[in-house]
């Protein structure tokens, strides 16, 4: 814990990536460790991490990035933090992400600019910047974030670090301040791919308190993560190595594929033809749903409150005028549009049907196959301010994370080689409920 704080004193006035350092906490918890000494068949135990700001923490300012969550300190811990805590996991501070994990950049927080370690003039990636930005910069080994849309995989690609995003329903949403319901789940970003194994296993599993978790057996993903892979099946989708997909990132995933054929593995090209149809309708179904969630936001229960205010109407609309910034604010008002009755069915219904078209093309290919691969995202990390210029071509940026989260599938990137000095990402998608083949295939590249 001693050597967390003094890398995050060395390097955070860089890399930005945390919003709150919790170190008196921690130091106190590390010390009851030693004094209680450590369980040798805990592996995880005392080992410093990070959480994504959006993750409630009991007693702990909890912000999601947003200035309407100014103050607050919430009375309870989520589910994955109560399983961490029984694993004697310290957690070291609250990382830096886009306002309610909206965005791909970590520009829309409203606390700080993280930077990507590996070229400070670029952005590290999001929702999950903060998070990816403290493992890559050696600040933590292991971090949790959250995947809406890609917001743990494509800051780990962008990053050079190892991201998973579970199965939707594999780890309990208790207490992940909610962006769209039906698409967020929490993943683990480490440096390798075993201890992103490791730490998935600590927080999975069924929850009373989220009831779309899903009861499992005990998740094991690590007793196997070291057999090879020879007579997997792979397939890649031509989608995924299309337009828009840069020169150099497609030239690493293709020697990564190569390198899993010398594995053993047998590839075929197939295709999900409907995964065109990923990115508008994510952004309807997503706005829809946060329109919803962010309700909740009115100044009378949680952080922030306009101290203009004069009665209930001005409470809730300077309070949210104020508190909210503007890409959160596109948010809602699309999601608003687009679940208002005259407009339900051309917008919302139609962006479900799509989805149950992708959903349908992952089933029929995990019919046949053990895994998918292709890149994480189809550039490596950008200028920071790029964002702002063309917020249409950040959400495109989008386009081979989201399928993953419409079919509810296991996605994992790790990384597979630089272009233009900067990392690349491999993502590797499994059937629902087979992370553990997915990281077997993670393992069996790194
Ligand atoms: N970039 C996507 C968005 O802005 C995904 C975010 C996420 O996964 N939380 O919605």
């Amino acid at each position: 814990v001693n050597e967390v704080y003094a890398r995050v004193d060395a390097v955070e006035d860089k890399v930005q990536a945390f919003i709150t350092l919790t170190k008196e906490t921690a130091l106190a918890q590390a010390a009851a460790l030693d004094a209680k000494g450590i369980d040798a068949t805990n592996v995880l135990a005392g080992i410093p991490i990070g959480i994504k700001d959006n993750i409630v923490t009991k007693d702990i300012l909890t912000t999601a990035a947003s200035k309407i969550l100014t103050g607050f300190e919430p009375v309870y811990d989520a589910t994955v933090m109560t399983k961490l805590h029984e694993k004697d996991m310290i957690n070291v501070g609250k990382l830096n992400m886009d306002e309610f994990a909206m965005g791909s950049t970590t520009e829309t927080s409203y606390y700080a600019k993280t930077a990507n370690p590996w070229d400070l003039s670029r952005i590290p990636g999001g929702s999950s910047g903060g998070s990816a930005a403290a493992v890559a910069a050696g600040e933590v080994s292991v971090a949790l974030g959250s995947d809406t849309g890609g917001s743990v995989r494509q800051p780990a690609a962008f990053c050079g670090v190892v991201g998973m995003k579970p199965t939707y329903g594999r780890v309990s949403r208790f207490g992940l301040i909610a962006f769209a319901s039906s698409l967020d789940q929490i993943g683990p970003i480490t440096r390798t791919v075993e201890d992103n194994a490791l730490v998935l296993e600590a927080i999975a599993g069924v929850d009373v308190h989220d009831s779309t978790s899903v009861p499992q057996p005990i998740a094991d993903f690590t007793t196997d993560i070291h057999k090879d892979i020879k007579g997997m099946k792979i397939a890649v989708p031509k989608e995924y190595l299309g337009e828009g997909v840069q020169a150099g990132v497609k030239a690493r995933v293709l020697e990564a594929i190569e390198t899993l054929k010398g594995l053993g593995a047998t590839v075929d090209e197939v295709s999900l033809p409907h995964i065109e149809y990923g990115v508008a309708a994510y952004y309807v179904l997503a706005s829809s749903e946060a329109s919803s969630n962010l309700s909740r936001f009115d100044g009378v229960r949680y952080g922030y409150r306009s101290p203009e205010a004069h009665d209930l109407e001005t409470l809730y609309t300077k309070t949210r005028a104020e508190g909210f910034g503007p890409e959160v604010k596109r948010r809602i008002m699309l999601g608003t549009f687009a679940l208002s009755s005259g407009y339900y069915d051309a917008y919302y219904k139609k962006a479900q049907q799509a989805r149950t078209m992708i959903i349908e093309d992952f089933k029929k290919i995990f019919a046949d196959y053990d895994v998918i691969v292709g890149p994480t995202a189809p550039t490596v990390a950008f200028k920071s301010g790029d964002y702002a210029k063309d917020p249409i071509t950040m959400y495109m940026n989008d386009v081979l994370t989201i399928p993953s989260n419409m079919a509810g599938v296991p996605s994992l990137s790790v990384p597979c080689g630089l272009s233009e000095n900067m990392p690349v990402g491999l993502q590797i998608i499994g059937n629902q409920f087979d992370e553990a083949t997915v990281y077997r295939v993670g393992q069996a590249f790194e």
